[in-house]
């Protein structure tokens, strides 16, 4: 029988089993099951040609119990009610897990940015916030970067958003660039955050890094990140891959020479003294840590099995399927989830936020160690629950933040 993989569907029956083994009240669930508001907006926009073109957007405001709703904002050619819904699900639980004082929100632009020029798509960005305006701001909804929009769409919202404001309103959105109140770290808060959970966890597993081989699956932002991180700690890169191929090496692969073969060739094939291997041998390599930092759903009900890793550390948003969950957890493997393990990003968003509310900039080093500091707390929470429950620390993570979040609630009178 194929998995259910309709993360909507997903989401809503952790929260509920969160709620349920939680013993509180019920309500939380039936807050939690839907967000609190949905926006969405159809906005005319002029294009290269002279033609005018119409476009949708939307804004999934899902919880704001713990502070303003935050989350990315994508421009893609489908952009799906239901997805943009589980998604900002899924950012409540992420910062109430480690404990950035923000809720959830997801949303979106139905475009397709390819065929776009850059003029469009400056247009497309100042439109759709003038048309949220009301609805967004530092004290309300902080956006952010996702699919397909980067620091400079970001750059346009926060313009035209202080221009309706009639002053700058840097804190508007995050993952902005430096010189207009971006965070230094924030390129790579995800992979430092998702190698400072694996680390504790091999901490607490009572592995020596030094004999610690580590396994990435998607050469890329976050995961070229981890590697080199991992390898300055002292451990051992033996594989990795990319969409192009799949490389190993047991004596170990030197992340910066393969940053700078990645860059001069596009790839990492070829990258001299590897093997080639496949995804699925990828997957299931014998290592200490195995971090997948590509895509959804690589870990299902059909591969866990295989997997001979001791830890899995989730830099990507959902690599594991619930079935796989299941497997991996009665083989004794801990799965580090997405939720805790690749929250590094959205901490260093919350910084940026702070730090563009005081007009006040940290140094790199600053923001790393209070970021360092935020990610083992939450592993350190984290893996008690794992502890006190005996559940998996997916499971964990839901607890740890459906039992804040209703606990903002009540206090809040939310649920009298
Ligand atoms: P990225 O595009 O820089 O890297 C993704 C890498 O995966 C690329 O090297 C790509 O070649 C590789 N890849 C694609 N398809 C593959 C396949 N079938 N097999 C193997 N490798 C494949 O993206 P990123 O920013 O590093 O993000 C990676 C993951 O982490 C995504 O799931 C993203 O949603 C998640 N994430 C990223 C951030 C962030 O701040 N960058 C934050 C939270 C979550």
């Amino acid at each position: 029988m194929s998995e259910n993989l309709n993360i909507f569907k997903i989401v809503q029956g952790q929260i509920k089993e969160a709620v349920q083994l939680l013993g509180i009240d019920y309500t939380v669930y039936e807050i939690l099951k839907e967000p609190e508001r949905v926006i969405e907006v159809s906005f005319p926009v002029k294009m290269e040609d002279g033609s005018i073109k119409v476009f949708k957007g939307l804004r999934s405001q899902h919880n704001n119990a713990l502070g303003p709703y935050k989350g990315g904002l994508r421009f893609h050619p489908t952009v799906e009610l239901d997805e943009a819904k589980a998604l900002s699900m899924w950012m409540t639980i992420k910062c109430a897990v480690v404990g950035v004082p923000f809720g959830g929100a997801k949303g979106g632009v139905e475009c397709n940015p390819k065929e776009l020029t850059i003029r469009e798509q400056e247009r497309i960005s100042r439109e759709f916030i003038k048309n949220i305006a009301s609805d967004v701001g530092p004290e309300k909804d902080i956006p952010a970067p996702d699919v397909y929009t980067n620091p400079q769409v970001m750059a346009w919202m926060m313009d035209e958003f202080s221009k309706i404001r009639g002053y700058n309103n840097f804190g508007l959105i995050t993952g902005k660039p430096l010189i207009v109140g971006g965070s230094k770290g924030r390129t790579e808060a995800t992979g430092r955050g998702c190698v400072v959970v694996a680390r504790e966890a091999l901490k607490a597993l009572e592995y020596n890094i030094s004999d610690v081989r580590v396994v990435i699956q998607g050469f890329g932002n976050a995961g070229s990140v981890a590697a080199k991180l991992f390898y300055d700690m002292g451990a051992k890169i033996i594989a990795t891959n990319d969409s192009s191929a799949s490389i190993y090496n047991p004596d170990g692969i030197n992340p910066y020479e393969l940053s700078d073969h990645k860059y001069e060739t596009g790839s990492v094939k070829n990258f001299p003294d590897t093997q080639v291997i496949t995804n699925d041998e990828l997957i299931a390599m014998e290592c200490e840590v195995l971090i997948p930092a590509a895509l959804e759903n690589q870990i299902t009900g059909a591969n866990a099995g295989n997997v001979r890793a001791k830890i899995i550390a989730e830099a990507a948003n959902g690599p594991t399927t619930p079935e796989a969950d299941k497997i991996l957890f009665e083989s004794g493997i801990l799965t580090l989830p997405d939720i805790l393990a690749n929250a590094g990003g959205v901490t260093v968003s919350y910084f940026e936020w702070v730090q563009n509310l005081m007009n006040y900039y940290w140094s790199e080093d600053e923001v790393n160690e209070r970021m360092e500091q935020m990610m083992m707390d939450a592993f350190e929470a984290c893996y008690k629950t794992y502890l006190t429950y005996n559940v998996n620390m997916r499971l964990a993570a839901y607890l740890l933040a459906v039992q804040r979040l209703g606990e903002a609630m009540r206090i809040r009178g939310w649920l009298d």
